[in-house]
């Protein structure tokens, strides 16, 4: 058995992956605020845990995965507790009442995007996507314990964690020298508003009289770090009969999320789950590195750089290009966004795409060849098994690809069984070039001068031209394709 190789960031070192229950992982993912569409950013640490659990799969785990949807609570500064709900900017962005009913629609209606562009990316679903909004009772349930516990104290504005009452608190580090500075200086105006104790010390619950759920200690909301400790521990924690019964708590496998996470969420998610358990919440920490925009920042929803995936459709780049561009660095590298390069990645794609059409249309030996096919896929289990090495498993690929030695029929296995990782659909893609290609042969004359045409029109920018052209084609019973170095047929379907 081939291990895993993951890198913890507790340990800030790879790790080889052994689980809780053998064969089986559990996995938790911070997920998206609704209250906006996904940018390409959100959607690249989402392919990195796609492919997390595909190798997992790989590897015959069976996997539980739970992505959280948060829809509530999350302020715009997390890190100070301060700032508005980001739900509601939403609403008045939208110019909507403000109301709880109104925040559940916008987040449904987000959340229904964010479902679509998953799927338009390859992105296999979660088994679950709990939302927060349905989780309240389970967070005042959590809080009042900590109250009790002394481990949480009331504010005039809320609930806050003591992290004094932890020995151990930011176990995940990320809290620099440099931060204390800065933080010293917002700190104190911050400390005298929500006067709590500790510059650390992080809201469980922010009080409000308007739309607040009603708790004991205080109508209001939950926090953003609450509601992912609850939502975890919840449905991964084995919690079987689940009655509140937090202390029963046991660690889980995997927890993921963006490395801006580390500092902030998941120190007061860990902080919180060890004061109401006494046991850590993960075993496994995993962080993406960012997309980054011109002048070295992260993108964001609320920056100028929003790109999604339709952004990128419409300048001709597909979704499962993009995925491509992703999969050509490791999920800790940061990704230079830029058009260029995302057309780049999507010519590449198209032609891998094209060239495994071409290995199917040549197959002429049926006979595989078990023995370098075990071999190279014990070589590609290596190297995706270390920390998920998408760019040198994809270069791999290649040089199967690329390799006379190998039969057309064990590089298609090969091929198929990489894919269940990459996850590149390039099996069905290339069939429709092999059904392409086939096809081709039978053109007549009449069609073959008319894309030729349609060709120079293209050149010479003429696209009324070019389109009446496709139309003629299709008059004949043929549909035209464009590929990156030219054009294929398919037959039009009659009926
Ligand atoms: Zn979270």
């Amino acid at each position: 058995m081939t291990p895993i190789h993951l890198f913890n960031s507790l340990s800030k070192q790879k790790e080889i992956f052994v689980p809780k229950n053998e064969g089986h992982v559990s996995m938790y993912h911070c997920g998206p605020t609704v209250y906006n569409y996904a940018h390409i950013g959100n959607l690249r640490a989402y392919i990195a845990t796609d492919i997390l659990r595909r190798v997992f799969e790989f590897n015959d785990y069976s996997v539980s995965q739970i992505m959280n949807i948060t829809d509530i609570g999350h302020l715009q500064h997390d890190d100070t507790d301060d700032g508005d709900d980001k739900m509601t900017l939403a609403l008045r962005r939208e110019n909507m009442e403000l109301t709880r009913e109104n925040m559940k629609l916008i987040a449904l209606k987000y959340f229904d995007a964010f479902r679509a562009d998953i799927e338009r990316v390859n992105i296999q679903p979660a088994n679950l996507y709990p939302f927060a909004s349905d989780h309240i009772e389970d967070d005042i349930s959590f809080i009042q314990i900590l109250l009790d516990k002394g481990s949480a104290y009331a504010t005039g504005d809320g609930i806050y964690f003591d992290t004094t009452s932890l020995a151990e608190y930011g176990r995940l580090g990320g809290i620099s020298v440099d931060d204390a500075h800065t933080e010293s200086r917002i700190g104190e105006a911050e400390i005298a508003k929500s006067k709590k104790k500790n510059i650390r010390d992080f809201a469980l619950w922010k009080f409000n009289d308007t739309l607040g759920y009603d708790a004991s200690f205080g109508k209001g909301f939950p926090g953003w770090h609450i509601e992912c400790s609850v939502m975890s521990m919840k449905y991964l924690g084995g919690l079987k009969e689940f009655m509140g019964d937090w202390q029963n708590f046991e660690t889980f496998d995997v927890h993921t999320g963006g490395v801006d996470h580390i500092p902030v969420h998941h120190n007061n998610e860990i902080a919180q789950t060890e004061a109401i358990s006494g046991k850590p919440l993960a075993k496994y920490w995993l962080h993406n590195a960012h997309l980054i925009i011109e002048g070295g920042k992260k993108m964001a929803k609320s920056g100028e750089a929003f790109i999604t995936l339709q952004t990128l459709e419409d300048k001709g780049i597909s979704p499962l290009g993009f995925r491509y561009w992703v999969l050509g660095a490791g999920y800790r590298t940061p990704l230079q966004f830029s058009f260029e390069a995302l057309e780049s990645a999507e010519r590449s794609y198209v032609n891998l795409v094209t060239r495994i059409g071409h290995i199917r249309n040549n197959i002429k030996n049926e006979n595989m060849t078990m023995l370098s096919q075990n071999e190279s896929l014990a070589r590609f289990k290596s190297l995706i098994n270390d920390d998920l090495n998408t760019p040198q498993a994809l270069a791999f690929l290649y040089d199967i690809i690329n390799n006379p030695a190998i039969d057309g029929v064990d590089k298609l296995h090969i091929i198929e069984e990489a894919d269940k990782v990459f996850g590149l659909d390039l099996m069905d893609k290339s069939k429709e070039i092999e059904n392409a290609l086939k096809e081709n042969l039978v053109v007549s004359d009449e069609i073959s001068e008319l894309a030729e045409k349609r060709v120079e029109a293209k050149e010479i920018k003429d696209w009324d031209t070019a389109d009446k052209i496709r139309e003629q084609i299709a008059a004949l019973g043929y549909e035209i394709h464009d590929v990156n170095d030219g054009y294929y047929f398919t037959k039009k379907k009659l009926i």
